[in-house]
């Protein structure tokens, strides 16, 4: 018996050492899909080069190892889980997986206009389909998401924290909102300045809203939602991007990446980042001009709404968000 159990310990040892080298395959591919992309929007390539052949072969390379991460992920639970489980377990329903991308660019207004960043929304699937889907992470309760910062850009240690205040706080500020409920009457409403504060109010959903965040600072590509700062401008003046791994409409991991983040202001950056993590944890975009997920946001009012954390209700319980009243406006 006590050797059976070591075998199974040493197989789920050898398990865990594959899963990280395919974790660390799969970064290091997104990284250079990431290149890429942004080497084919500017226009510094030899006319010759088609990069979109190479991006297509690394799209396809970036779903085969997401496949294997599925199926020793797998293999790990199914070791791992009790004898009583285990037949359940293996006679689960092989699952068709299907990959999405989610990317999420944003462009900072002329100067004269700084204050709004506009945002482009793409949902793309590997066929090349344009999907209007939903997603959700799908965690046990309590299971904290470990997020990533990492600071290619050598920003200040202060915009780091501003960076973290916008996921762990849980400070409200109470601001005019009739701009987000296209009243003319003046109206106050209660805003979340960090995730945190957001998710803390939502109980009961069928699946769990993520609600604790591990924030590290690590450059090899841990972590479940991998923030990236880097100094690369993007030739199209898109601010940010956030790319979400998916198996079906489960999220298993998110890449977001802060272009020019040590040009940005504290503001900016901070909106950036509270945007792209309500991509990150599922969110689609508004059609409402006030609230943070409209794809046009403005870098002085751009906390989290009533709306927002009524999205992430109707995410988690399985609803799409896109009927929420925030799009009545
Ligand atoms: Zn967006």
């Amino acid at each position: 018996m006590t050797q059976r159990m070591s075998d199974k310990e040493y197989s789920i040892k050898q398990l865990r050492i594959q899963l990280e080298h395919l974790t660390n395959d799969l970064n290091k591919t997104t990284e250079h899909i990431q290149l890429l992309e942004i080497q084919e929007e500017s226009k510094f390539i030899p006319q010759d080069y088609e990069p979109e052949q190479e991006i297509s072969e690394l799209l396809k390379r970036q779903n085969s190892i997401s496949h294997e991460i599925i199926t020793v992920k797998k293999k790990i639970q199914r070791l791992s889980a009790k004898t009583i489980l285990k037949a359940e377990l293996i006679i689960l329903p092989v699952l068709i997986i299907l990959l999405f991308f989610v990317a999420t660019n944003y462009t900072l207004q002329p100067p004269e206009q700084s204050s709004i960043i506009k945002t482009r929304y793409l949902t793309e699937n590997l066929q090349g389909g344009i999907l209007d889907d939903y997603k959700h992470w799908n965690i046990i309760s309590n299971t904290p998401l470990v997020v990533n910062i990492e600071n290619n850009a050598q920003i200040s240690d202060k915009k780091i924290q501003d960076i973290e205040y916008v996921i762990t706080s849980t400070d409200t500020i109470t601001e005019d909102s009739s701009l987000l409920y296209h009243s003319d009457a003046v109206s106050k409403s209660q805003f979340f300045k960090g995730w945190q504060g957001a998710i803390d109010t939502i109980f009961d959903t069928k699946y769990y809203v993520p609600g604790k965040f591990n924030v590290i600072q690590s450059s090899n590509g841990e972590g479940d939602i991998v923030i990236t700062l880097s100094t690369i401008n993007d030739a199209d003046g898109y601010f940010g991007t956030t790319r979400t791994i998916l198996d079906g409409n489960q999220i298993l991991k998110a890449f977001i990446t802060i272009y020019n983040a040590d040009k940005l202001t504290d503001n900016q950056i901070e909106s950036i980042v509270r945007h792209e993590f309500g991509h990150a944890l599922g969110l689609p975009h508004t059609n409402n001009s006030g609230d943070l997920m409209h794809e046009t946001i403005m870098t002085n009012h751009s906390y989290i709404s009533e709306c927002d954390i009524n999205s992430l209700k109707k995410l988690y319980n399985d609803e799409k968000p896109s009927d929420d009243f925030c799009n009545s406006g």
